[in-house]
């Protein structure tokens, strides 16, 4: 496993990341949603990696929801960094899927090129079969405050 650490400016979201494939073999995708692209946001997860998400005040995180409206951007209220979205999938087994802002982590990783996708021609369902498909699904939050 390639173990990365990442999270906003101010140090509220931090997260620890584990890829099992070495990360210049990502490609991040960079949405192309008016949303992401204000951000330049490019995002990377894997399937079979996992996702450990601290927040140190969670009432200065702004979940964020825009698109379907079915997905969290986690966002942090005091630095504005967008550093993750979280999927919460009530049916089923309720398990957490996620992403990560490839910008939000920290620097000296190199991933691939990002490419760009366009998920926002998908309809709801479309997208949550395709989150499951490509997002971390072995995910945690941990909220200190
Ligand atoms: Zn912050």
């Amino acid at each position: 496993m390639h173990r990365m650490t990442g999270g906003c400016h101010c140090g509220n979201i931090h997260f620890e990341m584990a890829l099992p494939h070495a990360p210049e073999t990502y490609n991040p995708r960079a949405c192309d949603c008016d949303f992401c692209h204000k951000h330049g946001a490019a995002y990377v997860a894997d399937p079979d990696g996992s996702l450990l998400i601290r927040l140190q005040d969670e009432h200065m995180v702004t979940r964020y929801r825009q698109g379907a409206g079915i997905a969290d951007c986690l966002v942090c209220a005091t630095c504005g960094v967008l550093v993750a979205i979280h999927y919460q999938d009530d049916q089923g087994e309720g398990r957490g899927f996620a992403v990560v802002n490839s910008r939000a982590v920290d620097g000296g990783v190199r991933f691939g090129e990002s490419i760009p996708v366009s998920p926002k021609a998908l309809t709801a369902s479309e997208k949550v079969e395709r989150w499951k498909r490509l997002w971390f699904q072995q995910v945690a939050i941990l909220a200190s405050a």
